[in-house]
């Protein structure tokens, strides 16, 4: 049944086809299309305007970890609102939300990373670290340590330095990036690119590229290695196991500052509270943004080490957003950590629902369409392929056979996402096993259509 408090979808889709431009999209396409129109959300689930329930199994844009609608944090977002809406963090003032949220997030960041500035993004948050390493750099009569390394087919967001830092290719092609001093070496994604090694060897020969990127450039002009835990807008690219213990070996052995990009791992999704936790990563510092406020509200930010902080906080740092700390935005992430807490849903995730959600995920690998599946906590992803033994990639262009499964997926009313001919999902943490079971059939199925229009259209044939 079509929602009646809003106007009829039809309407709203040319108004959205007519004035509003989507991001990471192509518009006129869409315009012919017409947007699907979310209108409400509850727990793991999305209605649509016409009343069609959606299992919303990417938790929005991977930040949605507590789970849609949940009264709580609209209460602390009004009392907030009515206290003081908004102030400003820049000329030697504070205020309690944002004093209360950096007391928290230095209690659950492990080690001496006790110190947050604010940002509204993910983005802003690692602009924010490319000026703050080189300029940490600097202040310690280091100004040659420019470079950052990164990684090919990384996402550390869509800003200048974001893009930048991010090894996206189709974002470089557009406005002249990467910026200067950003130099990207190879992802461990074993499946795509592992080629006869073994994963383990593979593993170990992309770390080792982080090494060899050192010595070429030169370690006293690397400023810092950025990296996520799990690659998450990449393909949930699950490394092998051996690659997280030789990226350390070498971290430890060359002075770097590290930046684990914690935007999509930190806040449970993978079973800690971050991701190099679960990886036995030691950053210097993380981004974080996304589940920091599970999405209701736009907030960011890098937590940094004693170390940096006190180096940075030597001089003036000429960098802030007017929304730093935003009062609103604080006292929701706060309302956030607190459920996330309470409700144990980071240990929920390790102990109960990621395990009872891997079982099940990975059995989709006896589906003749899926090669292999990754998983770590709630995020994963599996690689579709018209030939397992060989891990072949499709005959026709890169994602398009991954589109065509998410179009299924999006009918079924299921959300998965594509990225190529990967498959990926990281659900809510609240998802229950009723609903793991709902999302599992749903994609069962969709790789069962997927499979005959393959079949049917001649698609089924490896490159
Ligand atoms: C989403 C994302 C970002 C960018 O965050 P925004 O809030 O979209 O700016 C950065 N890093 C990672 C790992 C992300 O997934």
């Amino acid at each position: 049944m079509p929602l009646t408090n809003i106007r009829p979808t039809a309407e709203l889709q040319a108004m959205d086809a007519a004035h509003h431009m989507h991001p990471f999209t192509a518009g006129n396409d869409l315009a012919t299309k017409g947007a699907r129109i979310i209108a409400r959300g509850n727990g793991v689930w999305l209605t649509d305007s016409e009343g069609t329930e959606i299992l919303d199994g990417m938790s929005g844009l991977w930040c949605v970890n507590i789970g849609y609608g949940r009264a709580e944090l609209a209460a602390a977002a009004e009392r907030q609102m009515r206290e003081l809406p908004f102030y400003n963090t820049f000329f030697q003032t504070s205020h309690a939300p944002v004093i209360e949220l950096s007391a928290k997030l230095a209690e659950l960041v492990p080690g001496d990373l006790n110190n947050v500035f604010f940002a509204s993004s993910g983005s802003e948050a690692n602009d924010t670290n490319i000026r703050m390493v080189r300029h940490y750099w600097s202040l310690k009569g280091k100004p040659e340590k420019t470079v950052i390394i990164s990684r090919k087919n990384a996402y550390h967001g869509s800003t200048l330095g974001g893009a930048s830092l991010g090894g996206m290719v189709p974002m470089h092609q557009q406005g002249s990036l990467p910026i200067p001093d950003v130099h990207h070496i190879n992802q461990p994604n074993w499946w795509a690119e592992g080629g006869d090694m073994s994963p383990e060897e593979f593993g170990h020969a992309r770390a080792r590229e982080l090494e060899t990127a050192i010595h070429e450039i030169g370690e006293d002009k690397v400023a810092a290695f950025i990296a996520e835990p799990i690659q998450g807008a990449g393909g949930v690219i699950v490394p092998p196991d051996s690659y997280w213990p030789e990226i350390q070996r070498i971290c430890d052995a060359h002075d770097i500052l590290l930046i684990a990009d914690e935007v999509i791992c930190g806040f449970g999704r993978t079973g800690n509270w971050f991701g190099h936790e679960t990886v036995g990563w030691r950053p210097d510092i993380i981004t974080i943004a996304k589940g920091l406020s599970s999405g209701y509200q736009p907030i960011g930010g890098s937590v940094v080490s004693d170390e940096i902080a006190g180096v940075i906080g030597s001089d003036e740092f000429n960098h802030g957003y007017t929304y730093s700390g935003h009062p609103v935005a604080a006292a929701v992430a706060l309302e956030n950590l607190r459920i996330l807490v309470e409700e144990n849903m980071v240990a929920r995730v390790r102990d109960q629902i990621g395990p009872y959600l891997k079982e099940r995920w990975t059995a989709l690998t006896d589906h003749p369409l899926v090669g292999e599946a990754k998983i770590v906590g709630l995020m994963g992803s599996l690689a579709l392929t018209p030939d397992k033994s060989s891990r072949a990639a499709f005959a026709a262009e890169a994602g398009t056979v991954g589109y065509i499964c998410r179009e299924f997926s999006f009918a079924n009313n299921l959300i998965m996402r594509h990225v190529g001919d990967r498959m990926i999902i990281a659900p809510p943490l609240c998802i229950t096993e009723a609903e793991v079971d709902t999302l599992v059939e749903r994609a069962w199925t969709t790789f069962d259509q997927t499979h005959a229009k393959l079949k049917a259209e001649g698609m089924l044939r490896a490159a």
